[in-house]
């Protein structure tokens, strides 16, 4: 993802600003890192440049 693209993002759960930390990092383009709400400290990973976003529940497999 592009650094820009920090300013569009906010928390899915409480629309909290997010934290970026960055891991791998591309010319252009954060590769790795984390994200983490300054609100409710939920954190979302940044995974082959692309922010998973989604919340901590619907992140895992459904089972049963
Ligand atoms: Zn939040």
């Amino acid at each position: 993802m592009k650094e820009d693209l920090m300013e569009l993002l906010c928390c899915p759960l409480c629309k909290g600003e997010l934290k970026l930390q960055v891991g791998k990092k591309s010319k252009e383009e954060i590769i790795t890192g984390t994200l983490t709400c300054k609100e409710c400290s939920a954190t979302y990973p940044i995974e082959d440049a692309i922010p998973n976003l989604l919340p901590p529940d619907e992140r895992e497999p459904a089972k049963g």
